[in-house]
């Protein structure tokens, strides 16, 4: 199994910073990956990354909803039928911005499952990153990533 972000990411990144094997990343080019991905390959399923999302947009693969309902007013996803803009700041108070957003209304169910498969083909994607693996850095463990493309 592995974790998965959803499209309620918003690109703060504090789940990087919390995961023992580097497995998440930005997407880039950020008009064509707009959220974090994880690489199944890497994830350890540790749960670290869940409480530190502060958009609630992480999940256990197998517990992704197909019915989520926002937990709050003003929640916004982050797909490509959104006519809004998230203007904000990560977790390093760098600025973040994002298009094709939209707002939740309270209530709205909205099928997560979907937003499984982009964490994939992110990692299987010719513009997405360029695996620098363990054994390419002489690390013992884990796996970093050179985002290419911007
Ligand atoms: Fe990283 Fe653990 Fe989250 Fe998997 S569950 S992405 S290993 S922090």
């Amino acid at each position: 199994m592995t974790h998965i972000i959803t499209a309620l990411c918003l690109r703060d990144g504090a789940c990087v910073t919390v995961c023992p094997v580097e497995c998440i990343i930005p997407g880039l080019p950020q008009e064509e990956w707009p959220w974090y991905y994880i690489d199944a390959d890497t994830c350890i399923d540790c749960g670290a990354c869940i409480p530190e999302c502060p958009f609630e947009a992480i999940f256990p693969e197998d517990e992704v909803p197909k019915d989520y309902t926002p937990s709050k007013e003003g929640m916004q996803i982050s797909r490509y039928d959104g006519t809004e803009v998230y203007d904000g700041h990560d977790d390093k108070g760098d600025a973040v911005h994002v298009e094709g957003v939209r707002t939740l209304a309270m209530g709205e169910v909205v099928d997560l499952t979907v937003d499984s498969q982009p964490n994939y083909d992110y990692f299987n994607s010719a513009g997405g990153p360029e695996p620098e693996r363990a054994s390419d850095r002489g690390a013992k463990v884990g796996m970093g990533y050179k985002a290419i493309g911007k």
